[in-house]
């Protein structure tokens, strides 16, 4: 298949042949299109078969020319232009002028040769790096970048250190963050007391040891603290599991190399390239049969494990002197956002960690692993965190500065400058007191950071959400988003689509714009507003907080809707074989009163109940359990799915009820749960071909949680390719809720009237959005003239024009 890819390269590119290189290796592999230098990055579009464009990505960051550094590489795959040849573009001075905050970057070969050896004077400095790799973003406070604005200015630069920073040809030269073990920061291993056990190179081999031996390290990293147990102890990880209260959710691993991870897991040519590239992700792999080389309680029953490489001198040392895989997991209680003081640690997480391997250089705000896979053929961010967060996402149309909020859950804040979207650190779900404060702080973080006045504040539709609330109490003007239109809007901004859209939103929950609780959207969306054309039939249920711990709960609550009162009766469903007698007739009375309130559609609570009902998964110890488990459960390959009603009207309702029933019949005749599970995540891709044949919308949006599925992401595209659509998914925006703040910022938009006139005796205003023409009514804007900017939300012009800054000035004061 023919794909195009847009690759953006920052790092020090300018006079090493890196542009000769590309142009080569483009040849080379006999793809077509260009390669540019703009003053703050590479932009690369190729284009050609799929699997060259993969090995051009892989070569690109494994053979690049000796002298050029690699600080990011970011990508998304788009639909192909066509290009006839390959052509190297002339440099492109627009843009800002600037340098982008960079990212943290691995350490690079040649530091990590010093690191090992023996007579360089940084032998086994965990702080080693140079300008071109090591902390960035984790430890910047304020741009610019001198060290005065960093963690490092607590330390003063020894005279070596000062040589190399004055000496032209040192590649320390001018690296604001130069140091060495003289004068830099220091590794302490302390007890949960606090009390410092060991100092430098010691405290690093006694963690070692201690992780041997079943002890449990909470570590602090770059960009915050994480705990570490011993991959093969049993013990070890399930003492982690107990103290973090993780019965079953499963953990990341750090192995020391590549090689091991390949004995024990399938590494295709992105997945390879992922692990080693500066961004060192957690690549979620599928692991060979039979790996019984680490301890059965990492990720019970989950056939693909979360794995990440060391890429800072730090995780070098460690893992050199461990030699064994470690199970990671944040630094942090519940959904808190993680810690990044040692001070606050030892307070905070002594009822985990056994012993603290901290150091003295402050973390200047929580940077946790990002997690990515490869699903149908592309590269998915999952967690947008570590090395990601702090590249911009381009934006093809300009408009003033706004800040979102993002919604309740997995929150992360965006930002939008002139032509670029930039994404916060991961917050968490707004609960607690911790990550409200965090919140607020992450608000004024992500301004100065980015020198950004924001002239318009969007948020969740949810008036109870405490982002919707802080938005308010900063200004009165606020422009709240829904929900699932804001899912669909952030999968567009990732695949730079533009014009109209067929939205597939499916998730848990998330609040409609009638205030019921939606989740299997299907929105026909323009960047400026939605038609809800589906969705699937709704049912009560019963219980509040409970729900999301009991899938056997959803189930009861489609049942009932089939079967009515009668289904208490009907003794031979496992899932109401799961409740007590007391519980079922609580559950009863719940259910008879038909709370509007309860009332439920999301595809969420759809794999909840049927997980149940076939016995899976009655209740869950983390979110999203028996959804991951109904995938993990299909072990055959079956083009089959099961029957399925589509309404007449819009919106269509989608009735479930013939799938339950069929399902409820397999069960009974004991059919294998792997092959249920098939055919129902068949059934959801065919319900979504059959929705763009009846709405007759060629370009189909798959976003939210649901599509985290890779399955059901995997076979929709296939089908809908096979009936000649043209399916998107999510790549570098999260399609979880962490998408949400960035898709909010495309809600709206600005244009300039052109041209004003009467038509009917309405005024009339011509405006050109994305290169359309189209005219709107003035009757809400009576002032407005022509050469004006005004604001346009769900196709209105709904705010004065922009010229009148008076009521913009005031949201932060
Ligand atoms: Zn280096
Ligand atoms: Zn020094």
């Amino acid at each position: 298949m023919t794909e195009l890819f847009k690759i953006r390269v920052t790092g020090a590119l300018q006079d090493v042949g890196f542009r000769a290189f590309i142009y080569r290796l483009a040849k080379e592999l006999r793809l077509t299109g260009f390669v540019q230098n703009s003053s703050a990055s590479v932009t690369i579009e190729i284009e050609g078969k799929d699997k060259r464009l993969k090995q051009f990505l892989y070569r690109l960051q494994m053979e690049k020319p000796t002298f050029a550094a690699i600080y990011s590489l970011d990508y998304s795959v788009h639909d192909a232009k066509d290009y006839k040849e390959f052509k190297i573009l002339h440099s492109e001075n627009t843009g800002r002028k600037t340098e982008a905050l960079s990212p943290d970057i691995g350490i690079c070969n040649d530091c990590l040769k010093e690191l090992f050896d023996l007579h360089n004077r940084r032998y086994r400095y965990p702080f080693t790096h140079c300008i071109h790799c090591g902390p960035r973003f984790s430890i910047i406070n304020d741009i610019p970048y001198d060290r005065m604005n960093t963690s490092m200015k607590a330390f003063q630069m020894c005279p070596n250190c000062h040589r190399e920073y004055d000496n032209p040809n040192d590649k320390r030269f001018h690296d604001q963050v130069n140091s060495c073990p003289i004068c830099g920061p220091h590794m302490e291993l302390w007890n949960a007391k606090g009390e410092v056990l060991s100092a430098y190179n010691n405290a690093i081999a006694q963690a070692a040891e201690a992780i041997l031996n079943g002890e449990i390290i909470a570590f602090k990293d770059l960009g915050g603290f994480k705990f570490l147990a011993n991959a093969r102890n049993e013990i070890a990880v399930g003492k982690l599991r107990t103290r973090k209260q993780k019965t079953e959710k499963p953990f990341a691993l750090m192995y020391p190399s590549l090689q091991m991870v390949k004995k024990q897991f399938y590494v295709s040519l992105p997945e390879k390239r992922l692990l080693l590239s500066p961004a060192a992700p957690i690549v979620l792999l599928e692991r060979k049969r039979g790996n019984k080389l680490i301890a059965e309680n990492i990720a019970p029953g989950n056939p693909y494990l979360g794995i990440m490489l060391p890429s800072t001198s730090l995780q070098h040392l460690l893992m050199n002197e461990l030699n064994i895989p470690v199970a990671l997991s944040g630094g942090n209680l519940g959904s808190e956002p993680i810690c990044i003081d040692e001070f606050e640690a030892i307070k905070h997480l002594q009822n985990v960690a056994d012993l603290f391997l901290v150091h003295n250089l402050p973390v200047a705000r929580p940077v946790d692993d990002s997690v990515v896979r490869m699903v149908s053929g592309r590269e998915q961010i999952l967690h947008r965190a570590k090395a990601y967060n702090a590249l911009p996402i381009h934006i093809n149309n300009p408009a003033p500065p706004m800040l979102a909020t993002g919604t309740h859950s997995k929150n992360i804040l965006a930002i939008r400058t002139d032509k670029e979207i930039f994404m916060s650190q991961f917050t968490g779900d707004l609960e607690t007191e911790r990550t409200y404060f965090d919140f607020k702080k992450g608000i004024n973080d992500i301004r100065n950071l980015y020198k950004v006045e924001p002239e318009k504040l969007i948020c969740d539709l949810d008036p109870k959400f405490l982002s919707r609330k802080y938005a308010n109490e900063l200004g009165n003007d606020v422009i709240p988003v829904q929900h699932h239109y804001a899912h669909v809007l952030s999968c567009m901004l990732d695949n730079e689509l533009e014009g109209q859209v067929l939205g597939v939103s499916w998730d848990g929950t998330g609040y409609g714009t009638n205030g019921a609780i939606g989740g299997s959207e299907f929105l026909l969306t323009k960047l400026d507003g939605f038609e809800r054309v589906g969705h699937f039939r709704e049912f009560h249920l019963p219980g509040g907080e409970e729900i999301a711990r009991q899938p056997r709960r959803s189930a009861l609550g489609i049942l009932y809707e089939i079967f009515g009162e009668t289904v208490f009766e009907k003794k031979d469903l496992i899932s109401i074989q799961s409740f007590s007698s007391e519980e079922l007739s609580a559950i009863k009375e719940i259910l008879k009163k038909k709370n509007p309130s309860q009332v439920a559609c999301g595809i969420g609570k759809l794999f909840d109940a049927v997980s149940s009902l076939i016995g899976l998964r009655q209740v869950a110890t983390f979110q999203s359990q028996a959804a991951r488990e109904l995938e993990f459960a299909i072990n055959k390959r079956s083009k089959n799915f099961y029957p399925f009603e589509i309404g007449i009207e819009r919106p269509h309702v989608i009735n479930w009820q013939p799938m339950i029933l069929a399902i409820i019949n397999d069960v009974s005749k004991k059919v294998n749960e792997g092959y249920i599970a098939v055919k129902f995540h068949n059934t959801l891709a065919e319900i979504i071909v059959k929705m763009a044949d009846k709405i007759n919308e060629q370009r189909v949006v798959l976003t939210g949680d649901c599509f985290q599925n890779k399955y059901l992401t995997e076979r929709t595209v296939l089908c809908l390719r096979k009936e000649g659509f043209q399916p998107y998914w999510h790549q570098r925006i999260p399609t979880n809720d962490e998408g949400i703040s960035a898709g909010q910022l495309m809600n709206i938009f600005y244009a300039d009237i052109i041209k004003i006139f009467s038509e009917e005796g309405q005024r009339i205003g011509k405006i050109c959005v994305n290169g359309v023409f189209k005219n709107i009514s003035l009757t809400m804007l009576p002032d407005a003239k022509e050469g004006e900017r005004v604001l346009i939300r769900d196709g209105v012009p709904v705010i004065k024009p922009l010229s009148d800054k008076k009521e913009n000035t005031q949201y932060f004061r």
